[in-house]
């Protein structure tokens, strides 16, 4: 069986995940990309999504991710993401509330010029997939 590699999860706040896993799948600019041991060394953009890991014992996991980089090397992927949780820190009302906000705002855009369309998009992106992740399982 392959060698686990060491994922870790960082923003500018705190250290998020830093643990081995068997695989990771990560939201790729270009499209979603797996790494396993030995993968080719390389680095990408990330969109706001879900990491996918299954640690050393073979538990998924999810953790949402919002902007940020990838590094992939043969056995380590680095993340450094504007935001990251884990799943179970995703505090569900938040994410409902910042959901019902950003599509008030989508909502009133068409009479209203001074919502920023491309701003609330990005929001309510980000608080659907936090209400993915936590529905994930
Ligand atoms: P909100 O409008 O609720 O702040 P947001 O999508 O604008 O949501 P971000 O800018 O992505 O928030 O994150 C700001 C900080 O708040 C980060 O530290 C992030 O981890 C945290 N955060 C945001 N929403 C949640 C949530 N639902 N549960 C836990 N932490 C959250």
């Amino acid at each position: 069986m392959a060698d686990n590699i060491k994922l870790e999860v960082v923003t500018p706040e705190k250290l998020v995940v830093s643990e081995e896993a068997q695989i990771v799948m990560s939201p790729g600019s270009e499209g979603e990309f797996g790494v396993l041991d030995g993968h080719t060394p390389f680095l990408t953009t990330l969109k706001t999504g879900m990491i996918r890991y299954k640690d050393a014992s073979g538990a998924e996991r999810a953790v949402f991710v919002s902007g940020g980089f990838a590094e992939a090397l043969p056995n380590k992927v680095t993340v450094l993401a504007e935001s990251a949780e884990r799943r179970r820190d995703i505090n569900v009302e938040r994410a409902r509330a910042a959901l019902a906000r950003a599509e008030e705002r989508l909502g009133k855009s068409v009479s209203d010029h001074e919502v920023d369309v491309v701003r609330a998009k990005a929001a309510l992106m980000r608080a659907i997939t936090r209400l993915n992740v936590i529905g994930t399982k």
